[in-house]
Formats: structure tokens, sequence, C-alpha cells
């Protein structure tokens, strides 16, 4: 190492790189109060506001069941590490297969209407390494699809192809441009979040697939903010009947199902071929078996329904109150993202609700694109009347304060 790292001219100055972060408002840092899976939360604001060591309310985690502090899942993930070990130990294909995987998969095929699916330490593994094992000619990848989607393009060395957000017309036209010079080998593969995960929208699943088949390409939906919600647990394409027509249902454990890790259910085929070919499985350590375990009681929580009517019940009334106050919020899903545009706006909004005792995260560039900073406010089913209330008080307040109401 160089006495003088300066003098080489070869060092990283990660505290320039920093500073140019902080200079243009997109600086993050990590916030234990924001990181939360109860609807509640003490934290410690003493240095940001007058209410400190309050309990905030939580109106901005993936946990929209609330089932992450549910007894019977904590205790099927206590379960979990007693009857297998709180770790896999190794990669599935060498010691790390257990019985709380193969009970997980099935179920989460069983729901998708698959023949199987294969479970991956997090739903980026999944994503990344089911489309680089793939190893598509080309994709075609809708414009707001997830990081996960984006770097699993990347790493295919594809060709990729970004289309019209939600719009399956263009995607035809893509389509139709580039079969002009495809040459009679190559593999396609249409790629969509379902559920938008910063704008709350929905893709067009059925269209996206009609348009794919007609040009004998694959679709994968990414429904990690639908699985556990949607479809009596299965999702968006459970919900619309597209078990047969999408090839590759991929998801996460870690939002509404309450633990870690992700999936991809298909047909044998599929399956058997990942489990071969996805570095990020092969080369990982088994999913940990008392987060296998959870999932799967979250699973079957979520699709017995009942904590889904209650979440549908707050969102439609914390929608209802803040457009009544005059909040463009948009989405159509239980991502409500309240329209701000600036992203100081967005930042101070967010400041001012969390000085009221709510927790709703402002999302910035370059997750969204400039000009369209929201705050993204995620209601829970176990989200009680006087939350609802707190969090429709806040907003009407911090609205006035800021000056956007
Ligand atoms: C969160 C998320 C992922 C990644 O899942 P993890 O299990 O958190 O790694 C993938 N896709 C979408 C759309 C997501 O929102």
């Amino acid at each position: 190492m160089a006495d003088d790292p300066a003098a080489t001219g070869h060092g990283f100055d990660l505290d320039q790189r920093l500073r140019e972060r902080e200079h243009v408002n997109l600086r993050r840092h990590l916030d234990t109060a924001a990181a939360v899976a109860k609807r509640t939360r003490f934290v410690d604001d003493s240095t940001t506001g007058p209410t400190a060591d309050a309990e905030r309310l939580v109106f901005a985690s993936n946990n929209y069941l609330g089932l992450a502090t549910d007894d019977r899942v904590q205790r099927a993930a206590a379960c979990g590490a007693r009857r297998v070990g709180t770790g896999a130990g190794a990669s599935r294909l060498i010691t790390g297969d257990t019985g709380a995987h193969r009970e997980l998969e099935r179920d989460l095929a069983a729901c998708k209407g698959a023949d199987r699916a294969l479970v991956f330490s997090s739903g980026y593994a999944a994503n990344v390494g089911t489309i680089a094992a793939l190893d598509p000619d080309v994709i075609f990848s809708d414009a707001l699809n997830h990081a996960s989607i984006v770097d699993g393009c990347r790493l295919a060395d594809a060709e990729t192809i970004v289309y019209d957000h939600c719009n399956p017309d263009d995607l035809r036209d893509r389509m139709a441009a580039r079969e002009r010079v495809a040459e009679a080998s190559e593999d396609w593969l249409v790629v969509t979040d379902t559920v938008f995960s910063m704008s709350g929208d929905v893709a067009p699943v059925a269209d996206c697939c009609a348009v794919a088949e007609a040009f004998g390409a694959w679709t994968m939906v990414d429904e990690a903010h639908a699985t556990g919600v949607f479809g009596d647990g299965g999702g968006i394409v459970t919900r619309e009947g597209l078990a047969d027509r999408v090839d590759v249902q991929m998801g996460t454990l870690s939002k509404a199902l309450a633990s870690q890790g992700g999936y991809v259910a298909g047909d044998e085929s599929l399956v058997e071929y990942l489990l071969n070919a996805a570095r990020s499985f092969v080369f990982s350590t088994g999913l940990a078996p008392p987060a296998a375990a959870a999932a799967r009681e979250a699973l079957r929580i979520a699709r017995d329904g009942e904590r889904t009517v209650q979440l549908w019940e707050n969102v439609a009334r914390i929608r209802e109150g803040l457009e009544s106050m005059g909040y463009d919020v948009r989405g159509e899903t239980q991502i409500l993202p309240v329209w701000v545009g600036d992203r100081r706006d967005a930042l101070a909004l967010s400041k001012r609700v969390r000085e009221r005792g709510v927790l709703a995260t402002a999302i910035r560039p370059p997750t969204v694109p400039p000009g369209s900073s929201r705050i993204r406010v995620t209601p829970m089913a176990t989200h009680t009347d006087a939350d609802v209330r707190t969090c429709l008080d806040a907003f009407e307040t911090a609205g006035e304060e800021v000056g956007l109401l």
C-alpha cells in the first residue's frame, strides 16, 4: 500500500463521492426507525425534533399483512430453528437441502398453480440468477422494473430493450421492429413487475402475455409486492388466472410473507434447469430454515384471507382521507404514492409527518424519475382505527405546514 494514496493518484475518494450526493439531496442514511416490522416503533428523535423518543406509527414497510410480528409466524420460525437449525450450513446442492425448503416450495407451487417452485436466499438473488441462467438473446423490460431485474439483464449480457411503462402497444411495436432483424434461433424474454413498488400500479399482465405469445417469447413476472396480497396469496397471476401463460413466476418472501428469501415458480423443466444453472442458487448457502418455516406459515395465513380484508379496509380509508384533503394519491394497490414532485418538498413533508408520529418515506431519484418525488404510504392490516386517524391528521397538519395543501 502506498504511504500517501493521494500522491499515487489511484485511490478512491469516497468522501468526495458522498459529498456530491449530499449536495444534490441524494445522500441516504441507515435509519433504525424506518427499518421496522411492527406497526409502531419507539425511535430516538432527540436530534431531529421536539417529540424525542416517542412512539411512531409505521406506514412505510412492506410487511403489509403485519405478519413479521405475528405469534404464529414467530413460532414457526423458532420451530424451524429448533427442528432443522439456524442456518442451512451449505448450498442446497451440497448438504443444505432440508424438509423446511421442500415444504415451502410445495406450498408455493400449489398457491401459484405451478408444477414446482425453487427458493433462493433473496428476491434479488432469484431475479439476477434466473435471468442470467435463462441467458436470453433479447430481453424486453418495462421501464420501471425493479433494480434486481435491471441487474439480471446486465448480468445476462443480453440485448435489453426497454418498453414504455405498462404499455403493451409499445411492447408490441418494439418486438415487431426487433423481429425484422431477428435470427430464427433467438430466445426472447418479456419481463415485468406485476405490482410496481414505487408507483403502486399493476402491469397489464394478460396483454403482455398475448404480445409475447404472438412472437413465441417467454413471459417472466416479479410478484414481490403482490404475493400474499392479491389472488388469495398467489399474486396478480393467480388473480387473473394466468398461471398457464406466464412462464416464470418470480417473487419474494420478504414482503407480505414477512420473512427473507425469494422464489421462482414454473414448470418442472424450468425449476430443474434453474437448480443446475442459476449461479445465485448453486453457489450460495440455502435459505435459512427459520426463514423458510416462517414464510410457509405466513403463506398459510395470507391464503386464509382474513388479514387481506383488514388491509384493504385500511388502504381505502387512508386513500379516501388523503384525497379529500387534496393530495394526489396514485396507484391502485396497497402502495399509496402521495405525489409531491419536488424532492425537497417530499423530504420536508416526510420530516413533518414524522414529527407528528408517522413514519412514511420520501422516495426520490434515482429510485424514481426526477420531478416525481413522492411519499410512499403503505397501510398494514394491523393498523387500528386510531392509527389510521393519526396518519391522516399527521398528513393534514404537515401538508399545511409545508405549503402543499
Ligand atoms: C424487494 C423486491 C425485490 C427483491 O427482493 P428481496 O427479497 O428483498 O431481495 C425484487 N423485486 C421487486 C419488485 C421488489 O420489490
